[in-house]
């Protein structure tokens, strides 16, 4: 027969149990569903992921992400990348293993992108300063410029696999793998995630985002791009399943001076910032080619750019270009779900007005009639002059010889034809825009 203190001690040892159950579901389930953010490489780094162990490989994939953003960061003191730039013709550094790999996949795809991606850009960077708060140096001198330029050439890295070296030969010559090391962190990320045997994560270092298997309720992971006219709505969006997606921008790191927007991103030919390009993203299954790829489409444009990602496996780009118009490689054109119209659209015919400016000044004004038929403009540039080209309503600049545009910016935006375009070629500080 069972004693009143025998009963008493099973209900205890069963309230116990029931306790000990609960709460194992209980950090069953919180381990199973996990996410966190934190600011790391001047941007907000978030990871979810889902299945056992989540908040475990999660915590493990942040540390490793933060561990690399100190040995990556060439505005640190302290990083390697520091060491290698404070070096330069002096001696070279060895390197830890991820220093290495990186800036050896960074100088990869600048052998790919022909040098518009440039991981050598860091003299530019301190030239024009452009910071993320839109704090920036005085807009640099044509020969400030050119100095600059004359150290950016990745063909001038020299690596040595040995012994784990990096070596850059002359003096002012600096790495900055800010166009890199975020989908570098991102791909280290990943590894760390699949190591758990997480199915179904998202990891996002900014615009960086890898899309790890398929949502918890199934389906790709919806990967919104940002209207870079109106940076707090989206312009479309994209379905991904283990695929990277990388977008840069103009909207993030940039100041207007006299009615012109300098970028955080520059072509290094040139040495200005670019112009034409508002955002540009590119897709593939690789964080560090997507990261590394989204800047050099950013440069190149749709013209050179599509080509160019047309030969990298199962890669697609988008750019929204400064004129609004959206453009994307084939693969994209079903994938991309607009919302809404691209800015600046308009049918029909209204009164439009071409406007050129030289140095902030408006030099020459006139009506488009649509009529027109290759009516030249002559512009007095500061060397030179510039041809701009008139036709059936449209209007874009000839190519200009090199030494007074050393990239062709001004003819590589093409033609203008709605109220609101422009096209902006910085050495000149020529702008030709429509106005209605
Ligand atoms: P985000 O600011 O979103 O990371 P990017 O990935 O395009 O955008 O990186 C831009 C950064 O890369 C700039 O702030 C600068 O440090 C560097 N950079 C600028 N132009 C180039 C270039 N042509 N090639 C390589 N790096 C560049
Ligand atoms: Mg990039």
């Amino acid at each position: 027969m069972d004693s009143p203190i025998k009963r008493r001690y099973l209900a205890v040892i069963i309230l116990l149990l029931l306790a000990t159950i609960i709460n194992a579901t209980l950090s069953y389930r919180h381990s199973r569903d996990y996410h966190e953010t934190r600011f790391l490489m001047d941007t907000e780094v978030y990871i979810e992921a889902h299945g056992p162990g989540a908040r475990k490989a999660v915590k493990e994939a942040l540390a490793a992400m933060e561990d690399l953003s100190q040995r990556l960061d060439s505005y640190s003191a302290t990083s390697e990348i520091a060491a290698i730039n404070d070096a330069a013709g002096i001696k070279a550094v060895h390197v830890s293993q991820d220093t290495f790999v990186v800036i050896k996949k960074a100088l990869e795809i600048a052998r790919l992108t022909g040098g518009a991606f440039d991981p050598t850009c860091g003299p530019l960077v301190n030239l024009w300063g452009i910071g993320p708060e839109g704090n920036h140096k005085p807009v640099p001198s044509p020969e400030e410029i050119k100095k600059a330029v004359q150290l950016v050439n990745y063909q001038r890295v020299f690596l040595n696999e040995e012994v784990q070296t990096v070596f850059l030969p002359e003096k002012g010559m600096r790495l900055d793998l800010g166009a890199i090391a975020k989908g570098y962190a991102v791909s280290k990320a990943v590894v760390i995630l699949h190591n758990h045997n997480i199915q179904s994560a998202l990891v996002a270092a900014g615009g960086n985002i890898y899309a790890l298997g398929t949502r918890p309720g199934g389906g790709g992971w919806r990967i919104g791009i940002r209207d870079p006219f109106h940076p707090d709505t989206e312009a479309g969006y994209l379905e991904l399943v283990n695929q990277a997606i990388d977008t840069s921008g103009d909207y993030e790191r940039y100041y207007e001076e006299q009615g012109l927007k300098y970028n955080h991103i520059f072509d290094p030919r040139s040495g200005y910032p670019v112009t034409f390009t508002a955002s540009s993203t590119v897709i593939t299954p690789d964080p560090v080619a997507a990261d590394a790829l989204a800047t050099a489409l950013f440069v190149l444009g749709a013209g050179e750019g599509f080509p160019l990602l047309a030969k990298v496996p199962d890669t697609e780009g988008l750019i929204i270009t400064t004129n609004g118009d959206v453009l994307c490689t084939p693969g994209l054109q079903d994938k991309f779900i607009k919302n809404g119209a691209p800015p600046q659209q308009t049918t029909g015919w209204q009164t439009k007005k071409l406007v050129i400016e030289v140095n902030g000044r408006e030099v020459q004004s006139l009506v488009l009639t649509g009529n027109e038929k290759q009516l030249h403009l002559r512009v007095p540039l500061k060397k030179g002059e510039a041809i701009v080209e008139i036709d059936g309503g449209r209007a874009r600049v000839l190519p200009l010889p090199r030494d007074i545009c050393p990239d062709g910016i001004c003819s590589r935006t093409g033609w203008i034809s709605l109220p609101g375009q422009s096209i902006i070629c910085l050495p000149n500080r020529l702008v030709v825009r429509i106005i209605s």
